[in-house]
């Protein structure tokens, strides 16, 4: 899996996130998280590192602020676990080219 760096991967050079205090990212079940997904793929198919795995807490940590709006998140589990929204109205992702 891959190790995730906040403060070292800077895939977010050319945006620009107008985060809202509210995350528009929730884990659906914890538990299933836990107990029946071994690999964790959201903790690598998110293409900025939402997502990580908190061994100690034994959980997915959920970095919203980093989200991008690819979509791909919930489509991505396979237990359907994630619950995605866009940002609300003039919250999220600007990109600058
Ligand atoms: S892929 Fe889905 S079920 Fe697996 S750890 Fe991530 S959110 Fe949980
Ligand atoms: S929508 Fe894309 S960028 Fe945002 S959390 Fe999901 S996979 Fe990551």
């Amino acid at each position: 899996m891959r190790k995730y760096s906040q403060f070292k991967d800077n895939y977010l050079k050319n945006t620009i996130i107008k985060n809202s205090n509210n995350s528009h990212i929730k884990i659906i079940d914890k538990k299933t998280c836990r107990e029946q997904c071994d690999k964790k793929p959201c903790t690598y198919y998110c293409p900025t590192g939402v997502f990580f795995w908190l061994k100690e807490e034994k959980q997915i940590k959920v970095d919203y602020k980093r989200c991008v709006e690819c979509g791909a998140c919930p489509l991505g589990c396979p237990h359907e676990n994630i619950k995605w929204t866009f940002p609300p109205g003039g919250y999220g992702v600007k990109y600058q080219f």
